[in-house]
Protein backbone atom coordinates (compact mmCIF):
# COMPACT_ATOMS: atom_id res chain seq x y z
CA UNK A 1 0.00 0.00 0.00
CA UNK A 2 1.78 3.57 -1.43
CA UNK A 3 0.74 5.72 1.54
CA UNK A 4 3.26 8.32 0.01
CA UNK A 5 1.20 9.05 -2.73
CA UNK A 6 -1.79 11.02 -0.55
CA UNK A 7 -2.56 14.04 -2.64
CA UNK A 8 -3.63 15.85 0.91
CA UNK A 9 -0.37 16.94 3.28
CA UNK A 10 -0.01 16.17 6.59
CA UNK A 11 -0.83 19.96 7.67
CA UNK A 12 -3.77 20.16 5.35
CA UNK A 13 -5.41 16.78 7.95
CA UNK A 14 -3.95 18.74 10.82
CA UNK A 15 -5.67 21.78 9.50
CA UNK A 16 -9.09 19.65 9.38
CA UNK A 17 -8.84 18.34 12.22
CA UNK A 18 -8.32 21.30 14.16
CA UNK A 19 -11.04 23.23 12.32
CA UNK A 20 -13.77 20.16 13.40
CA UNK A 21 -12.27 20.36 17.21
CA UNK A 22 -11.24 17.29 17.09
CA UNK A 23 -8.28 16.68 19.52
CA UNK A 24 -5.04 15.35 17.47
CA UNK A 25 -4.23 12.26 18.00
CA UNK A 26 -1.29 9.85 15.95
CA UNK A 27 -4.11 6.93 15.46
CA UNK A 28 -7.23 9.71 14.65
CA UNK A 29 -4.48 10.96 11.72
CA UNK A 30 -3.68 8.13 10.39
CA UNK A 31 -7.40 7.00 10.30
CA UNK A 32 -8.16 10.12 8.32
CA UNK A 33 -4.78 9.87 6.55
CA UNK A 34 -6.09 6.02 4.43
CA UNK A 35 -9.39 7.57 4.08
CA UNK A 36 -7.86 10.81 2.16
CA UNK A 37 -6.58 8.78 -0.44
CA UNK A 38 -8.35 8.73 -3.51
CA UNK A 39 -11.59 6.92 -4.00
CA UNK A 40 -11.47 5.42 -0.82
CA UNK A 41 -14.44 3.64 0.70
CA UNK A 42 -13.12 2.09 3.45
CA UNK A 43 -14.98 -0.55 5.84
CA UNK A 44 -13.36 -0.28 9.72
CA UNK A 45 -11.55 -3.47 9.26
CA UNK A 46 -9.97 -2.12 6.07
CA UNK A 47 -8.77 1.07 7.94
CA UNK A 48 -8.00 -0.98 10.68
CA UNK A 49 -5.88 -3.73 8.75
CA UNK A 50 -4.15 -0.28 6.93
CA UNK A 51 -3.14 1.50 9.49
CA UNK A 52 -1.90 -1.59 11.69
CA UNK A 53 1.82 -1.64 10.66
CA UNK A 54 2.64 1.94 11.78
CA UNK A 55 0.57 1.83 14.81
CA UNK A 56 0.49 -1.36 16.60
CA UNK A 57 -1.54 -0.38 19.39
CA UNK A 58 -4.05 0.61 17.74
CA UNK A 59 -7.73 -1.42 17.75
CA UNK A 60 -10.09 -2.56 16.02
CA UNK A 61 -12.42 -1.05 18.34
CA UNK A 62 -10.24 2.54 18.67
CA UNK A 63 -10.90 2.71 15.20
CA UNK A 64 -14.75 1.72 15.43
CA UNK A 65 -14.81 4.93 18.22
CA UNK A 66 -12.74 7.12 15.73
CA UNK A 67 -15.08 6.80 13.07
CA UNK A 68 -18.04 7.98 15.16
CA UNK A 69 -16.42 10.94 16.61
CA UNK A 70 -15.36 11.77 13.02
CA UNK A 71 -18.85 11.37 12.08
CA UNK A 72 -20.11 13.19 15.05
CA UNK A 73 -18.51 15.80 13.40
CA UNK A 74 -19.16 15.62 9.63
CA UNK A 75 -15.78 14.86 9.18
CA UNK A 76 -16.74 11.60 7.35
CA UNK A 77 -19.74 10.12 5.40
CA UNK A 78 -20.87 6.61 6.28
CA UNK A 79 -22.21 4.27 3.43
CA UNK A 80 -24.37 1.12 3.60
CA UNK A 81 -23.77 0.05 -0.23
CA UNK A 82 -22.76 -2.73 0.89
CA UNK A 83 -25.72 -3.57 3.68
CA UNK A 84 -23.16 -6.12 5.95
CA UNK A 85 -21.07 -3.73 6.80
CA UNK A 86 -20.44 0.10 6.50
CA UNK A 87 -18.15 1.83 4.19
CA UNK A 88 -16.72 5.41 5.11
CA UNK A 89 -15.25 8.36 3.16
CA UNK A 90 -14.12 11.80 3.19
CA UNK A 91 -16.27 12.97 0.74
CA UNK A 92 -18.98 14.36 2.59
CA UNK A 93 -21.37 16.38 -0.07
CA UNK A 94 -24.09 14.59 -1.59
CA UNK A 95 -23.47 12.19 -3.70
CA UNK A 96 -24.72 8.36 -4.42
CA UNK A 97 -22.73 5.15 -5.14
CA UNK A 98 -22.14 2.81 -7.41
CA UNK A 99 -21.00 -0.89 -6.43
CA UNK A 100 -18.96 -3.48 -8.76
CA UNK A 101 -20.45 -6.54 -8.26
CA UNK A 102 -16.50 -8.32 -10.47
CA UNK A 103 -14.26 -6.31 -9.01
CA UNK A 104 -15.89 -4.94 -5.75
CA UNK A 105 -15.09 -1.13 -6.52
CA UNK A 106 -17.35 1.65 -4.69
CA UNK A 107 -17.20 4.25 -7.20
CA UNK A 108 -19.10 8.11 -6.57
CA UNK A 109 -21.67 8.89 -8.83
CA UNK A 110 -22.67 12.45 -9.37
CA UNK A 111 -25.98 13.13 -10.63
CA UNK A 112 -28.48 15.87 -11.23
CA UNK A 113 -30.47 15.71 -8.46
CA UNK A 114 -34.92 15.99 -9.70
CA UNK A 115 -37.18 18.75 -8.45
CA UNK A 116 -38.63 17.10 -5.43
CA UNK A 117 -34.77 15.98 -3.84
CA UNK A 118 -33.99 19.47 -4.46
CA UNK A 119 -36.70 20.92 -2.49
CA UNK A 120 -35.92 18.49 0.05
CA UNK A 121 -39.13 17.28 0.35
CA UNK A 122 -41.31 14.15 -0.87
CA UNK A 123 -44.62 13.43 -0.62
CA UNK A 124 -44.90 15.82 2.49
CA UNK A 125 -41.68 14.47 3.90
CA UNK A 126 -39.08 16.86 4.77
CA UNK A 127 -36.03 14.62 3.06
CA UNK A 128 -32.79 15.39 5.56
CA UNK A 129 -30.34 12.89 3.95
CA UNK A 130 -30.82 10.63 1.11
CA UNK A 131 -28.07 8.25 -0.51
CA UNK A 132 -28.78 6.59 -3.53
CA UNK A 133 -27.00 2.80 -4.50
CA UNK A 134 -26.63 1.35 -8.03
CA UNK A 135 -25.18 -2.19 -8.62
CA UNK A 136 -23.75 -3.42 -11.66
CA UNK A 137 -20.54 -3.99 -13.82
CA UNK A 138 -18.32 -0.95 -13.99
CA UNK A 139 -16.65 0.65 -16.62
CA UNK A 140 -13.48 -1.00 -16.55
CA UNK A 141 -14.99 -4.72 -15.91
CA UNK A 142 -17.17 -3.81 -18.92
CA UNK A 143 -13.87 -3.73 -21.04
CA UNK A 144 -12.26 -6.96 -19.94
ZN1 LIG B 1 -15.38 -3.38 -11.67
ZN1 LIG C 1 -18.52 8.58 -2.12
Amino acid sequence: MVIDSIPISMEKILQILKEKGIRVTHQRLAVYKVLCKENNHLTAEEIYEQIKPDNPVVSLATVYTILDIFKGKGLVNEIRIHFDKSCFETRVDQHHHFSCKQCGLIFDVDMKFCQGLKNKEVQGHAIESMQGYFYGTCRRCRKS
